[in-house]
């Protein structure tokens, strides 16, 4: 960017922290903003700006980045008289990095057009130990060269920008992504609760794909303490996987393609989601064993 970035950054859950955290340590001028005032703390000890509302920080500020839950969040910190989009922002850029529906980075596209704010798509591939150590990669869709002046700031929170084409293509792609992460996962929980069933450890899975050049991948040695110990403290909250999971089966409803074992996930995330909503999506494997019928484990 021409003008130094004044960056605004909204929503400090478990990514955004860490994002947050990452633009500072680059050097960036950073102010935040986050519902619960109680996670600005870290940020104002560090000498940051604390806005109060998210139209009092881009008024600050020159970008602001959204990393918050879902559609709904998106519209409590962009519309309304407290919104970004009540500051006369025009001019300035927006920069979303919360995963939404294709449909609603859709119509912000549009909304951003009419306020004349630029606007990058920009979810992100990864989760909070890659958030952590500035490893994610960040899906970019929009105009070409405002994703390639942004480059600076966002290669701040993540280790590769992949163009993606222009906006929605990167929520587009992004849900592509989770996909495969939601397969992996299930798959990973019925193989471990499959394994307890046939009396072998489920260590010897992670030996096997640790050895394995083909199954040795990032992903499954990120849930090994969660598989192994059954414990699920959040990286990826079972709620946002659930969310994007059904993003991908409106799209592809709404363009006739069948997403069989998506549409079987979800039917089991939403079962889990009941009792689990807030744990690590490997949480499937407790529901999956719980639900074990009782003495057929042990034949
Ligand atoms: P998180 O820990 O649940 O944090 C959510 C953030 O959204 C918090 O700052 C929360 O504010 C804010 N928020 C929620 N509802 C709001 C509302 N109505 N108004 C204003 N703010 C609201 O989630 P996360 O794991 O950081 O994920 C953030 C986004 O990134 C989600 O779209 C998720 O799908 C996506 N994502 C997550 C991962 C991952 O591995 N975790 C990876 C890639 C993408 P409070 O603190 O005040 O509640």
């Amino acid at each position: 960017m021409s003008i130094p970035p004044r960056i605004g950054f909204i929503g400090l859950g478990l990514m955004g922290r860490a994002m947050a955290e990452n633009l500072l340590k680059a050097g960036f001028n950073v102010s935040v903003q986050n519902r619960y005032r109680a996670k600005t703390v870290p940020f104002s000890e560090k000498g940051c700006n604390v806005a109060v509302t998210p139209r009092e920080l881009a008024k600050m500020c020159n970008v602001i980045i959204t990393m918050v839950a879902d559609p709904a969040a998106m519209d409590a910190v962009l519309e309304g008289p407290t919104g970004v989009f009540a500051s006369g922002f025009d001019g300035n850029l927006l920069i979303n990095m919360s995963t939404v529906s294709v449909e609603y980075t859709d119509k912000l596209k549009g909304r951003c057009f009419t306020e004349r704010v630029r606007f990058i798509d920009c979810p992100v591939a990864g989760s909070k130990p890659l958030a952590e150590n500035g490893t994610l990669v960040l899906l970019a869709g929009g105009d070409e060269k405002t994703v390639e002046a942004a480059k600076p700031i966002l290669l701040a929170m993540g280790k590769a920008v992949v163009y993606s084409g222009p906006a929605p293509a990167g929520t587009s792609l992004k849900l592509c992504m989770n996909l495969i992460v939601a397969g992996l996962t299930s798959a990973l929980a019925e193989s471990a609760a499959l394994a307890e069933c046939l009396k072998i450890d489920p260590k010897l899975i992670f030996s096997v794909i640790k050895e394995s050049p083909a199954l040795n991948c990032g992903y499954f040695k990120m849930k090994e303490n969660n598989i192994l110990n059954k414990d699920f403290p959040p990286a990826f909250a079972l709620k946002h996987m659930l969310k994007d999971v059904r993003f991908m089966i409106k799209e592809a409803d709404e363009r006739g393609q069948p997403l069989p074992v998506t549409r079987a996930i979800e039917g089991l995330m939403g079962k889990v989601a009941r009792s689990d909503a807030e744990k690590d999506l490997s949480v499937i494997l407790k529901v999956l064993t719980e639900e074990r019928l009782p003495g057929k484990g042990n034949l």
